[in-house]
């Protein structure tokens, strides 16, 4: 009747090993603080209490073990249209917790998945790895353990990931629990170990309790494997002893009732196993006495539990049965199934050896019910658990299906406006794509008040050279022309294939004086080109007509005064610069 605190975080209990109703009564101080709207830090003014003021109680509630207030509480900052996305994400995180310690499993990874995602998006680790640490615990609550080992695995991953010795502890813990589920209680132990190396180098009480009182469960797990195999359990659960003595210890010296007493529970467990009769009633009493002063009824009744199992196992058979018959008459139990069932066993068992079979067949029965109840249950809620899970993951699928689609359409979108801007020969940028530039060049320049030339350059006698030479070579000069106006160009500027053998140069922040000597360099390069390396005796020249824009001068008039300057330089011999 052990009591396993895989399932505290923080200061909380599991719903799952204990009523769903948390009997942990909180901190009288901040327990008796009513819901939210009077909580006195929010009552101070009028105005409604802001996103954060309320995540800050929402998380005090969870600290608290105050569940049911706090997954209300999450709920209403949910509601709040002016919560951020990164405050979503927080309280889903709080809400799966709230919700998990609660019982409700299925909202609990409903809301970490949701939590999960968002906090996915924004790259944030350590709270990644605690939701996956709750989303584990919720898939080992139901049975799904394949689903709980993926999430401790992640949880690690993102603990190493972030550097958080702590949050990598949790990981380690959990991870000791899920092994333990799926039956490798072996592993468990080991993984409990490792977490419990983690801790002492942690220096945090609530920490070290924590990994004391799981270990030594974990031994009595396994421990209980041994022996069912035939194999000496002595040394595992020895070492269990030990680990949970100290975990007494600690809580003693915390002052923290609560822990001691389930670290207590846990110590009569073991106890009982080793067949440690008298000390196992003492400690019991010891634990039934603090459970009773601070109202920790599911653990009082737990005590009961084992005192009438220590009575059972000193051959006391008919006071073990009035006591679990005792209990068995108490209502509230209802809550608590697997206790239920285990006193069924016990009866059923102690009845049958006493030779007392309708008595025996009843519990049976009873005992058959109850199971069969929580396999139905637990099989409803694992199949509800797997198929919000694929909801998630196919809403997850398909958002991403559709970014893709949106990557694909902008990426081909982008293609074809290249396209239609650029010309394929000399992959310059074509007349369309002056239309769009130049503007936007000109405005430039004019709100800088810098100095803007056009150059317009046409092939000398190309004509000849398609002639001569063929068109095929005509193209490769063209191209070649191109490259040289590249190399003459920055990025401000602009040069473009404006038709056949003719582009246009636009210089940005550029005097006449200096745009004159970039046009006699391309000329020279021009000149200088080594053309016969495309054709024998080959050479190409080309002009040039330099004008400067004027203030507030039309883009029509000034391109037409670089034309005429061209004009002139072809009528002046060609292989020239001439400016307007
Ligand atoms: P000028 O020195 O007076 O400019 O003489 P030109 O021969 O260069 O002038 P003209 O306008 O008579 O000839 C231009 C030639 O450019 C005509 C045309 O066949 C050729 N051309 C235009 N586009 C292309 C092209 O894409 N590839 C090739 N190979 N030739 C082209
Ligand atoms: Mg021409
Ligand atoms: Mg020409």
């Amino acid at each position: 009747m052990n009591v396993n605190l895989n399932e505290v975080v923080g200061d909380v209990v599991s719903a799952s090993v204990l009523n769903p109703e948390p009997t942990l009564p909180a901190d009288p101080v901040l327990s008796t603080g009513p819901v939210l709207p009077t909580d006195p830090v929010l009552q101070t003014g009028p105005a409604l209490p802001t996103v954060e003021e309320l995540l800050r109680v929402c998380e005090r509630s969870s600290a608290d073990g105050r569940h049911r207030e706090g997954a209300a509480q999450a709920e209403e900052i949910l509601a709040r249209p002016d919560a951020t996305a990164v405050q979503q994400a927080q309280v889903r995180e709080l809400l799966a917790l709230h919700r998990l310690r609660l019982g409700d499993f299925e909202a609990a990874v409903q809301q970490g998945l949701l939590a999960l995602e968002a906090l996915t998006v924004s790259g944030d680790l350590l709270r990644q790895s605690k939701v996956h640490c709750t989303l584990a615990l919720a898939f080992t609550d139901t049975g799904l353990t394949e689903q709980a080992l993926r999430h401790v695995l992640s949880a690690l991953e993102a603990a190493r990931a972030c550097g958080n010795t702590t949050a990598e502890f949790w990981a380690l813990s959990r991870s000791s629990t899920v092994h333990g589920a799926m039956g490798d209680t072996a592993r468990g132990v080991e993984l409990g170990r490792q977490a419990l190396t983690l801790s002492r180098a942690l220096n945090d009480p609530e920490v070290n309790f924590v990994a004391l009182n799981n270990l030594a469960d974990s031994c009595l797990e396994a421990a209980r494997v041994q022996r069912a195999q035939g194999l000496n359990a002595s040394p595992t659960l020895h070492w269990g002893l030990a680990l949970v003595r100290e975990a007494v210890a600690v809580a003693h010296a915390q002052g923290h009732s609560f822990y001691e007493t389930i670290a207590l529970t846990n110590l009569v467990s073991i106890l009982i196993v080793l067949n440690e009769h008298d000390e196992a009633r003492e400690q019991a009493g010891r634990s039934k006495a603090l459970a009773g002063i601070h109202g920790f009824r599911n653990l009082e009744v737990n005590n009961d539990a084992q005192l009438a199992e220590v009575v059972r196992a000193e051959g006391r058979i008919d006071d073990a049965i009035a006591m679990m018959e005792a209990q068995l008459a108490d209502p509230s139990l209802e809550d608590d199934p697997p206790l239920l069932i285990r006193l069924h066993q016990s009866l059923f068992e102690m009845h049958k050896v006493g030779g007392r079979f309708e008595q025996a067949l009843q519990h049976h029965e009873k005992l058959h019910a109850l199971t069969l109840k929580m396999t139905t249950q637990t099989a409803e809620i694992q199949s509800q658990m797997l198929i919000n899970t694929m909801g998630i993951e196919q809403a997850n699928h398909e958002a991403e299906r559709s970014q893709l689609e949106a990557d694909m359409l902008r990426i081909r979108a982008e293609e074809l406006d290249y396209q239609a801007h650029t010309d394929p020969l000399t992959r310059l940028p074509n007349r369309r794509a002056l239309d769009r530039e130049l503007p936007q060049l000109v405005d430039r320049s004019d709100g800088l008040t810098q100095p803007l030339c056009a150059a317009m350059i046409d092939m000398d006698h190309f004509k000849r050279v398609n002639d001569v030479y063929g068109h095929g070579t005509g193209d490769q000069v063209l191209a070649a022309m191109a490259t040289l106006l590249r190399g003459v160009t920055r990025e401000c500027d602009l040069a473009v294939r404006v038709g056949g053998e003719e582009f246009l140069l636009v210089l940005a922040d550029t005097t006449p004086e200096q745009a004159e000597q970039i046009c006699e360099r391309l000329i020279a390069s021009v000149r200088g080109y080594a053309w016969r390396d495309l054709a024998d005796g080959l050479a190409c020249t080309v002009s040039m007509g330099l004008a400067s824009r004027d203030a507030s001068e039309s883009v029509g008039h000034w391109l037409a005064r670089a034309d005429t300057a061209l004009y002139a330089a072809k009528n002046g011999g060609r292989d020239r610069v001439v400016a307007a």
